[in-house]
């Protein structure tokens, strides 16, 4: 569907990502799935063309400029690639350098901020534990004040880029029970007490590293907390704002991949004497396909202006609510079109190496990582004031 709010910037940038996309990642991807990584020098490649830059400024390496559209229009074009694991591997990085741009003291920004920009180094950010990810005020991992220091004690799993990451925003509890005793830490690979272990055999995302980060008396100097002490609770829900507008995006993305496979496989593939597009049943499955793809394609439009409209300097408020429903509400939709588009390649679809086998074994990750469609569909109404 044609965007309304395309200009000749966005138009310029989705090329841009689009031709990226063709040349440097679907060429490769069956091949990073199955060796479970993707090489770092795509990192690098990504990095000359700003793809981590959005909000950070230019003085640490950023773009110096936000627009939502730019994000989603990134989302989308880089879950084309048809695996989600080699998207999540290359941008994991961006969940954390917004909470470093916007919190974190210049010192720490100009340590880290430009070597994951041009990515020379990845970035990770530690919130989930073994204990549970959904009730973030929950945490149980803790920083304690020692002198100069700040001592961390305890663990986090799921994290994306935990390997293979340089650098590290966490959070712990640095005062009493509650979302009113954490704050956020700013962590570096190599630090004495901190260890990782990768987290393998995963459903999908294979190309993605996954760790288990570990903090046993891990000792961090007290310029290395990001933002307020206790503040932390409100910095995390904050920048969960934009991870699941790139999620949301991944599954827009992911979801309109499925459907031109399908139209395409289709056109090609002959039961009863014609062309599979030919059956109505197929034909219908097209139409519901698309009209569904449409309605999170419009939603997230409506969501990127309402996000431009709250950013630095604008007069409107973050839409939360509308976020978390569109959350859930795209990854249902992906869901139905991954079930369609598998249905529609029949056995081949049951094969490895066709991209609708990978959609359908990614799609769980993106309904459950950022906020699962159960606390999506709790803070939505939560937000309604309910
Ligand atoms: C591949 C992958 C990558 C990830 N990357 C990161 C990362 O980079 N950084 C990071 O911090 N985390 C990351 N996560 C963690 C992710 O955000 C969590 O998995 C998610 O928040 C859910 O937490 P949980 O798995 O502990 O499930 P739980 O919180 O234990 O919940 C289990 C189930 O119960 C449901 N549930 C929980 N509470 C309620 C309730 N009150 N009412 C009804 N249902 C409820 C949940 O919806 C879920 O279905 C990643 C996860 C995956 C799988």
């Amino acid at each position: 569907m044609r965007s309304i709010y395309e200009n000749e910037d966005r138009a310029a940038f989705r090329d841009t990502v689009r031709r990226f996309v063709a040349n440097e990642i679907t060429p490769y991807v069956d091949e990073w799935d199955e060796a479970g990584e993707i090489p770092w020098e795509l990192h690098r490649k990504a990095g000359a063309l700003g793809l981590f830059g959005f909000g950070i400024d230019e003085e640490y390496g950023g773009l110096g400029f936000d627009d939502c559209f730019m994000r989603v229009i990134l989302g989308e074009e880089l879950s084309m690639c048809g695996a989600g694991g080699v998207v999540a591997a290359l941008t994991g990085c961006n969940i954390m350098t917004g909470p470093l741009q916007s919190l974190a003291p210049d010192e720490i920004k100009r340590r880290a901020l430009p070597e994951i920009m041009s990515g020379e180094s990845g970035g990770a950010l530690g919130i989930t534990e073994p204990g549970g990810g959904s009730d973030v005020a929950g945490m149980q991992t803790t920083a304690t004040r020692d002198g100069d220091d700040w001592v961390i004690n305890g663990s986090k799993t799921f994290i994306t880029g935990g390997m293979r990451a340089s650098y590290f925003v966490v959070g712990a509890r640095t005062g009493d029970a509650g979302l009113a005793g954490i704050s956020l830490f700013f962590v570096e690979k190599g630090t004495p007490g901190f260890t990782q272990t990768k987290l393998d055999k995963k459903m999908g995302w294979w190309s993605s590293d996954t760790a288990s980060l570990y903090f046993d008396d891990c000792r961090v100097p007290a310029s290395s907390m990001i933002g307020k002490q206790d503040a932390g609770f409100l910095a995390i829900m904050n920048n969960f704002n934009l991870e699941r507008v790139g999620l949301i995006s991944a599954a827009l993305g992911s979801s309109k991949l499925c459907l031109r496979e399908s139209i395409a496989y289709a056109q090609e593939r002959h039961t009863f004497g014609k062309p599979l597009i030919k059956h109505q049943v197929i034909r219908h499955k097209i139409a519901e396909m698309s009209a569904r793809i449409d309605s999170v394609e419009a939603y997230l439009n409506q969501i990127a202006w309402l996000v431009n409209e709250a950013g630095e300097g604008g007069v409107g408020e973050m839409p939360v609510a509308e976020i978390c429903k569109a959350k859930f509400w795209a990854t249902q939709v992906f869901e139905f079109v991954a079930r369609e588009a598998l249905q529609i390649f029949g056995g081949a679809g049951y094969l490895r190496g066709t991209a609708v086998e990978r959609m359908y074994r990614e799609v769980r990750v993106l309904a459950i990582g950022g906020g699962s469609e159960e606390i999506m569909r709790d803070l939505a109404v939560r937000q309604m004031g309910l």
